[in-house]
This record gives structure tokens, sequence and C-alpha cells, in this order.
């Protein structure tokens, strides 16, 4: 494969994909003096007012398919969104063409050091949960929703550390991506309708420690198995080698683990309600005590010990640390509490698409729970969700394209009661008649919003807009 230019002026940029990440790797790389290409499948009636942002930055564009000339430049900048399965982007590879995404394109020009975090779920919380323990030295970015590019060619004065957001499509295409510290919190199944298996999903997740030399740092979760797993590679020097793509640098990072389980040898441990860490060439030490009701759940707690122990790393506090800890601001969507009534308590937690989130947030409440769940299949073990919701629920109301098939899978296993909803707002009525009292109202999907909804915002919105409903009507009578 050809390599991807050093400079950007005068060269020709390919784009595939006109969305948030194309757009911004538009308005960056014009700005540097490069011509850009941008290409999109979608016809005009798609794309609202996106190619005419793109031709206001002096961008040509191309709709409803793609022609040649975009395999024609001196790199193929690919979205997020577009899988390098795609037959265009995998006839450019057998060309030798560079085909790169975002995240390289921002890695080359970042000009402080990044703090990268993946894994199936976790990457959020735990990257908001860093970025607020180093406070104002630091910016947050990537998939998080304000696209890396963007901010590591902003005003960084003053800026210490950008924590950046990766999630595994942005890893496909990384060449020498090599991430100061990154860290793995989880790989679970999840997006196997894009990666061909869960091998080849974890392999993905694998690429963000390819290119780290021996002065960074790669973090894993020794609780998970595959993000163990991962920690072994490394370790071994045997991580994956990727098709087309560099193979990954020998030596690698110094090689750290977490886990609220037992205690590791480098790394970050819960002992007695304490986070304790050791550091390599130095000795164990309390940090802080685990007490923040405004992080529940055990997920949130290896959330916190992952944050905590990346903090410590690039020179936080402990007391830095705990001080962001207790006054942490929740992320909307997330186990966020929207409402209560007459002892019933409304929880979105829209952001959960896969089975292990829903889990998470089943474990987290000592009340019986009324889950909404269901949605567009995304290629998971539907069973396996049956199980968990049969396990750990007192009702499903089941919602979307999904729901009657989730629901046949719990009630195989044993789930009590069920009620079927044809939109959010019945949904949000049915589950809070049949949850007693006091309980909890749950929408932890499981599955993606796009039959009903715009994405995973807008699902949480509506179910909050539709409890707060619910509320006023009560209220009236
Ligand atoms: P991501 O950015 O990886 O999607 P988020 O922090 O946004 O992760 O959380 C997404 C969903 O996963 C939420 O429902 C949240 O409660 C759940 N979650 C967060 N952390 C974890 C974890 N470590 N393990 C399992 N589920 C988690």
């Amino acid at each position: 494969m050809k390599s991807i230019p050093q400079s950007w002026t005068g060269k020709h940029v390919s784009i595939l994909g006109l969305a948030r990440s194309g757009l911004a790797l538009a308005r960056v790389l014009t700005a540097k003096g490069a011509q850009v290409l941008l290409s999109d499948q979608r016809g005009p009636d798609q794309l609202g007012d996106l190619p005419d942002q793109a031709r206001a930055l002096g961008a040509e564009v191309e709709m409803g398919g793609h022609s040649d000339r975009l395999l024609e430049g001196d790199v193929l900048l690919i979205s997020p969104g577009v899988s390098i399965y795609a037959p265009v982007v995998q006839q450019a590879l057998e060309r030798g063409v560079a085909v790169a995404g975002e995240v390289e394109v921002a890695y080359r020009l970042c000009p402080k050091p990044l703090l990268a975090v993946t894994g199936t779920n976790g990457k959020s919380t735990t990257c908001s949960l860093l970025q607020q323990a180093l406070g104002a030295r630091s910016r947050l970015a990537g998939n998080i929703g304000i696209p890396l590019v963007s901010e590591v060619s902003g005003d960084l004065t003053g800026v210490d550390f950008v924590v950046a957001e990766i999630s595994s499509f942005q890893l496909e295409t990384v060449h020498s991506f090599g991430p100061h510290l990154a860290m793995l919190t989880n790989v679970t199944a999840d997006h196997l309708d894009r990666h061909r298996t869960m091998e080849e999903y974890v392999e993905s997740k694998a690429r963000l420690f390819a290119y780290q030399t021996a002065d960074d740092w790669a973090i894993f979760n020794t609780d998970d198995p595959e993000a163990r797993r991962v920690g072994e590679w490394l370790a071994q020097g045997k991580l994956p080698l990727w098709p087309h793509y560099p193979p990954p640098r020998p030596g690698g990072a110094k090689l750290l683990h977490y886990s609220v389980l037992h205690e590791v040898e480098h790394g970050a441990w819960l002992q007695d309600g304490w986070f304790w860490v050791r550091l390599p060439g130095e000795e164990a030490r309390q940090v802080l005590r685990w007490q923040f009701p405004n992080l529940p759940g055990p997920h949130n707690l290896s959330n916190a010990l992952a944050a905590c122990l990346a903090a410590l790393c690039v020179g936080a506090s402990s007391q830095q640390i705990e001080h962001s800890f207790t006054n942490y601001h929740r992320m909307h969507h997330r186990l966020e509490e929207v409402g209560a009534l007459a002892g019933v308590r409304f929880i979105d937690d829209s952001k959960a698409t896969n089975v292990s989130s829903v889990e998470s947030a089943l474990l987290t409440y000592e009340e019986p729970v009324v889950l909404i769940a269901g949605g567009r299949d995304k290629g998971l073990d539907l069973d396996e969700l049956g199980q968990v919701i049969a396990r750990h629920c007192h009702a499903l109301v089941s919602i979307g394209e999904a729901g009657p098939q989730i629901a046949e899978h719990a009630l195989k296993y044993g789930l009590k009661a069920h009620q079927r909803a044809s939109s959010m707002e019945e949904a949000v009525e049915v589950a809070h008649a049949l949850a007693p009292r006091p309980g909890v109202v749950l929408l932890s999907p499981g599955c993606t919003s796009f039959d009903m909804f715009q994405n995973a915002e807008h699902r949480g919105e509506v179910f909050a807009a539709s409890a707060t409903r619910l509320m006023e009507k009560m209220e009236e009578r």
C-alpha cells in the first residue's frame, strides 16, 4: 500500500462518506491546502445540507455512487460508517491505494499526547471520567461526538492531553496511530453485523496497541477474558497482523492491568473498598475509597478504576481524582434517572445496545425492574439476551422490530410477565403499571434505535418525555 502524505498541501484527497467525520476531515484538510473529493452512495435527497457545507469548504462532492476518480487520489480516507469490506474499499486496497481514516489523520496532526480508550462498553464513561480527572489540562474527543481531527487541529494552548474515545471501526484503518496511553475496557459480542466474526472484532480492538512505543502505556481490564487475551498477545509480541496495513511495532508499551476482583502485579485493583495502584518500579499504594453515588453499578466501579489508573499514569494526584469522581458530571442516556412516580423510578439507559450493557444495568438496581427492550437487531445473540432478562427482570415491555423475538426467548427461560407496546409512550405507561412499588422502569433496549427513532439519544429523549407526560397526567388526577 502507498504511504499517507506527510504534508497535505496540493494533495488529492478522496473522502468516502459524507457525514460528521468526513466533513470534519474535509474542513481540516482543505484548510491545509488539499484538493478534496467527497463521495457518498446516498443521493442528494438523503444528505440534507451536507453537500452544500462541503462545497462551501471548496471540496468537490459526488453523490449517488462512487466514480473511479475516488481511487485516483493520493489517499482514500473512509468514514467509520463505511466497512473496509465495502467493494469500493476492497478495490482500493487491492490497487495499493493508501486507505486510512480520520483517527490516523488526527494522530499525525496532534501536537499533544493522546490518551485513547476502546472497548465494547464503557468507552464514553471511562473517557469522561479520565478527562474530568485531568480537568482543564485535557480535552475530550473522538467517537464520543466531537471528531478527533477537529479537536486536535484547534487551539490546544494550555492543554497537556487529548482524551480520545476510539471505536473498533475507526481502528480498522490505522497505519501508525500510537497513543501515549491506550486502554481496553472489555470486548463482548457486538457489531457482528459489521465485523465478520467475533475474532475479527477482538483483533480490530488490538490495533489500538499495535504502534505504541516503550514510552507509552497499554492498559487492560483483566476481569474481561477478551481484554485479558489482547493483553497477552501484546506481552508475547503476538498482536495479529492485518492485511494491507503495517505490522505491529515490535517492543510495545508498558503493560498494566486493572481488576475489581483481585490484586494485579502492575496496575490497579479494588481491595476492601479501596482502590490500590502499583506502577512499575513503585510500591503498592492506597489511592481512594470507593464511595461515589454518581457512579452506580458494578460496571461503573470498573470504569472508574480504569480512569483512576490512567490518570495516575499521566501525573494526576489522588486528591484530584477523588474530587472529580465526587463531582462527576454523568452522561445522558447511561443509567440516567429522568423522573419518579408513585415509588417507581424511570431510568434512561438508551445507550445500552448489546447484551452485556443490558446485564450491567440490570445488576445495578436492588428494586424489581420492569425492562423496556427491543429495537433493530444488529446480529446479537437474542437467546442470551432472553436469558439475562429472565434472570433479572420482574417484567418485560418489548418494543420495535426485535421485541417479539426477545420476548419469546425470555419467556422460554422463565420470564413471568411480558407485554408488547407499539410506541415508547405506551411502553412507559404499561411498564409503570406493571412495576411493583418501590420499583424501576428501565429503558435498556439491547438493540439499535433506527427502526423507531433517529438515534439512541432521540430514543432516550422520547422515553424521558413519555415519563414526564405520565407524571403530569397522574398529577392531574
Ligand atoms: P460506550 O461508549 O462504549 O458505548 P458508554 O460509557 O457510553 O460506553 O456506555 C454505554 C452503555 O454501556 C450504557 O448502557 C452503560 O450503562 C453501559 N456500560 C458502561 N460501562 C460499562 C462496562 N464497563 N461494562 C458493561 N456495560 C457498561
